[in-house]
């Protein structure tokens, strides 16, 4: 099967192998080696001196992390949002008591840095911004860089949801200021999902000293006290920190430039393929992600109908588009462990699949 979705990914065979380990004690020895290695190698992948948290959660699980261990009910929020999983970001902080002000831009642009501006020029009181690096909704990139220039102009706490970039596409914790960090063990990290990783700043820490949003299972006080004796607060998911202990010592063998310039060959295959056959892109091209292109069905084509076609038939599996975008766009993972030529794999049973349902750009001798 071509699991060609924006996660969960495919994984190895060797990660497969370690998730499929016998159990240890999680507060022997054993388990507290394997956390550490990982931890060392999430603050690699991070690009951080920064504690690197990990909770058994899936990428949400680590957004909530995020929001209730830095703000208290009542502080002002502004939720930057190109998407659904920004719209969650926000909704988050808005269940936990967050005043939140929204600044949303439509599907398939990025957020503009000036526009970040300028909300925080009018409203000085924000506390803290929510930003999604990555829109796995639409496939855009946002300028996160730019974005953390303004941020950090302004004085004011950045919450970043990098859990489908971190690990494929470049992001510079400590480079660009960015003070909490999420991922999720299912995008590029090659492993299944059930870890969600979280790295706190300094002034992250100094936040969560004064931030009185509840919590018990997301203390991240709690997860750094346990870490440093190489366990977590809580029955961890094992298995798949044996998992990413080999899917790092993958990434890490391949070096992290080269990883990421793999997934920028990737998705100009996914580009380019389907700009050759007819089909519109919905991001703007300046901010096209990735780790996962969108793309609009043609006029006539049943969005349902084309995914069914490609699973069944082509042992192709295509993502759907969610909220708004349901049936209006389809989209193709290409993240973690992903080539080129899979990449292409999955464009060419989209054309074939295609013209099996009359759509008539498609060159049908292919
Ligand atoms: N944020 C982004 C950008 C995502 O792509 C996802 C998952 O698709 C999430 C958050 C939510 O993660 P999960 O589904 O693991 O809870």
């Amino acid at each position: 099967m071509n699991l060609r979705i924006p996660g969960p990914t495919p994984c190895p065979p060797e990660v497969l192998a370690a998730v499929a380990r016998e159990m240890v004690d999680h507060r022997g020895p054993e388990f507290a080696a394997a956390l550490r290695r990982v931890s060392q190698g999430l603050k690699d992948a991070f690009h951080t001196s920064n504690d690197v948290l990990i909770f058994t959660a899936s990428g949400t699980g680590g957004l909530e992390v995020a929001i209730v261990n830095t703000l208290s009910p009542g502080d002002p929020v502004l939720a930057v949002s190109i998407g659904n999983f920004g719209d969650r970001f926000a909704s988050i902080a808005r269940t936990y008591g967050a005043d939140v002000t929204k600044l949303s831009f439509a599907p398939g642009q990025a957020a503009d840095p000036a526009a970040i501006d300028e909300a925080l020029g009018k409203n000085p009181a924000i506390k803290a911004v929510l930003v999604t690096h990555n829109e796995t909704s639409t496939g855009v990139t946002n300028p996160l860089r730019e974005i953390a220039e303004v941020v950090r102009r302004h004085d004011k706490l950045l919450l970043v949801d990098a859990v489908s970039s971190m690990s494929s596409i470049p992001c510079e914790v400590d480079a660009w200021g960015l003070d909490v960090v999420v991922s999720g063990s299912q995008k590029g990290w090659m492993v299944p999902p059930g870890l969600a990783f979280v790295s706190f700043s300094p002034r992250a820490w100094q936040a969560n000293e004064t931030a009185k949003m509840p919590r018990f299972y997301l203390d991240a006080r709690r997860a750094r006290e346990s870490l440093e004796k190489g366990q977590t607060p809580w029955t961890p998911a094992v298995s798949i920190v044996f998992g990413l202990e080999v899917a790092l010592d993958m990434l890490e063998r391949e070096g992290w430039e080269n990883v990421y310039a793999r997934h920028a060959r990737c998705g100009d295959v996914a580009r380019q393929g389907v700009q050759q056959l007819g089909l519109k892109l919905l991001a703007d091209p300046r901010y096209a992600s990735n780790t996962v292109t969108a793309v609009w069905a043609p006029e006539g084509i049943n969005v349902s109908e084309l995914r069914k076609l490609l699973r069944e038939e082509y042992g192709t599996v295509l993502g759907g588009g969610q909220g708004e975008l349901t049936g209006k766009i389809f989209r193709i993972g290409h993240l973690g462990l992903v080539s080129e030529a899979d990449v292409q794999a999955a464009v060419d049973a989209l054309a074939q699949a295609l013209a099996r349902l009359g759509y008539e750009r498609v060159p049908v001798t292919r």
